[in-house]
């Protein structure tokens, strides 16, 4: 079975370690296949009106494009076609501010294959940092969190996956963390139904948990939703490194097979 990686930070995230070519020989030497670079782009914390605890570091979008091209020829010297490079970014999404607008222009400057739509910021603080749990209970801070997700479908620019439903549970301060479906039917039910009317790709994001977390997976299945990705979300080179994990957890739910995208077209990979 072939195995892609479709959500990859490299050194031009703030958060990320490696340089874009030694994802490259990372990836080659576990036998993956393909990855797409999709380093974070935070519009929304620069033009969404939204603030983080911590102020983390632009994306310097030219350098970004120009290292994936060098990347690119190398890989195709050396691997000569044994390995797919695909370029992408991470948006962080603003239901407010400018965010939209300059996603979209960045969108159409750059030839990306994928563009991931990311809820990072709820009702306008990063939900990575333990400041926006301040004073609220699971309940309201998770459900306003699916509420920014959902929201989050109808971003004014072009995107192919709706990253990591769950993200949430990162930084929160409550002793059982976990996002379950059953606790918010409706909200995500709202939010599956909403990416398969749109033919969006699902990811299952492996950074942290897994998520979305099982029963949504199913419930996804259940609705009709077929389109997944598989996110490893890695930051230090270790691409693809819960793939097998992934692709028994989506076969045991009756998915055949998952998507990675060039020029934001779905190729299906079916599952051995
Ligand atoms: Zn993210
Ligand atoms: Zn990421």
């Amino acid at each position: 079975m072939k195995k892609f990686d479709t959500h990859v930070h490299s050194n031009h995230s703030h958060d990320g370690k490696c340089a874009i070519g030694e994802l490259a020989r990372l990836a080659s030497s576990r036998g993956i296949d393909g990855f797409c670079v999709t380093d974070h782009c935070d519009f929304d914390l620069e033009w969404g009106e939204c603030t983080s605890a911590f102020i983390w570091k632009k994306l310097d979008a030219p350098k970004y494009y120009e290292n994936y091209l060098r990347a690119k020829e190398e890989v195709e010297e050396v691997k000569n076609g044994s390995l797919t490079l695909l370029f992408g970014v991470e948006a962080g999404f603003s239901e407010k501010g400018r965010a939209g607008e300059k996603y979209a222009e960045l969108i159409d400057k750059y030839p990306f294959d994928e563009v991931i739509n990311s809820t990072h910021c709820v009702k306008g603080r990063e939900a990575y940092f333990a400041d926006y749990f301040l004073f609220k209970s699971k309940q309201k801070a998770y459900g306003d969190y699916l509420d920014a997700v959902l929201m989050s479908l109808d971003a004014p620019y072009p995107y192919d996956i709706v990253a990591h439903i769950g993200y949430i549970m990162h930084g929160a301060p409550y002793r059982d963390k976990a996002l379950r479906y059953e606790d918010f039917p409706d909200k995500f039910d709202a939010i599956l139904k909403g990416i398969i009317e749109r033919g969006k790709t699902l990811e299952v994001n492996f950074h942290h948990e897994t998520v979305p977390e099982t029963g949504a997976l199913k419930r996804y299945f259940e609705l009709g939703g077929r389109a997944i990705s598989y996110g490893g979300d890695s930051h230090r080179g270790e691409i693809g490194e819960k793939f097998d994990e992934f692709a028994t957890l989506a076969k045991n739910i009756g998915f055949e097979g998952y998507n990675y995208f060039v020029q934001h077209k779905p190729v299906f990979v079916p599952f051995d």
